[in-house]
């Protein structure tokens, strides 16, 4: 028996971890590309937001607080736990998304100008 000359047991065993890491390659290039495109995608919707209200609170990206940790800003569907601290960068009658006046709507500061109410600002990456 050569060097040429593998046992067929040996072979298909090779052939096995070969296809095995042609497939972790592909699967590792689908997914590099589905994050790419998740994040080109994200840059483009915070480009427009920050289009859309150039006078935002360039502190807090227009969400008016801080959540800690993990995800650090959002509406508080979209963050753990839900321990937050309000931005104090504005004062407190400021919207923090367009800088506008915020006035007491049933209980809720709410900007008589854009209509937000702690519930919006710059999009993030939210974590699955
Ligand atoms: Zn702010
Ligand atoms: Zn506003």
């Amino acid at each position: 028996m050569n060097n040429y000359d593998l046992d067929p047991e040996m072979e298909r065993e090779i052939r096995k971890e070969e296809l095995e890491w042609e497939k972790a390659v592909t699967d590792w290039q689908a997914d590099s590309k589905a994050e790419r495109e998740y994040y080109e995608q994200l840059e483009r919707e915070q480009i427009a937001w920050k289009l859309r209200w150039p006078g935002h609170c360039p502190k807090c990206g227009g969400w008016g607080m801080f959540f800690v940790p993990g995800k650090l800003t959002g509406p508080p569907e979209n963050c753990y736990p839900d321990e937050s601290y309000p931005c104090e960068h504005l004062s407190d009658d400021k919207c923090h998304r367009c800088g506008g006046h915020l006035i007491e709507d049933n209980g809720n500061a709410v900007c008589d100008q854009c209509h937000w109410s702690f519930n919006d600002g710059i999009p993030e990456f939210i974590p699955n």
